[in-house]
């Protein structure tokens, strides 16, 4: 499959990979908008937020408390952070495989899009 993410996972692409499990991937944004810009991806591919089922959702869950974690790691708990996820084109995706963006380190603007 010709998906970016999918190569990175099989470590056929380099990433700085900040925490890996056996379903569960987080590695720096390769253009970062803010001082902690990571993804974290399911190593199952699912093209975007939309094509999840019932099946999906512990892991998406668990996804959400890694990014947590990490944001608690990286000292981001008491200012906050920003997760989010863009789905398709008028949400802004431009890889397909599903991820979502921990965002912190600065005061972030209001999120208008
Ligand atoms: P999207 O717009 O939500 O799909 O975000 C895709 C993100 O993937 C963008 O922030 C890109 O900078 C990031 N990205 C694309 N290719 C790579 C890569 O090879 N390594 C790390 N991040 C990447």
């Amino acid at each position: 499959m010709d998906c970016i993410f999918c190569k990175i996972i099989q470590k056929e692409i380099p990433a700085q990979i900040v925490y890996e499990d056996e379903e569960i991937l987080a590695f720096k944004d390769i253009r970062p908008m803010a001082p902690v810009h990571i993804l974290l991806i399911p190593k199952k591919h699912i093209s975007d937020i939309s094509e999840i089922l019932p099946e999906d959702a512990g892991l998406i869950g668990r996804i959400h408390l890694v990014a947590v974690n990490l944001a608690r790691e990286l000292g981001m708990e008491e200012e906050g952070f920003r997760l989010v996820n863009n789905c398709k084109s008028n949400g802004g995706q431009e890889v397909f495989h599903v991820h979502f963006h921990l965002l912190g380190g600065r005061k972030l603007g209001a999120f208008a899009g």
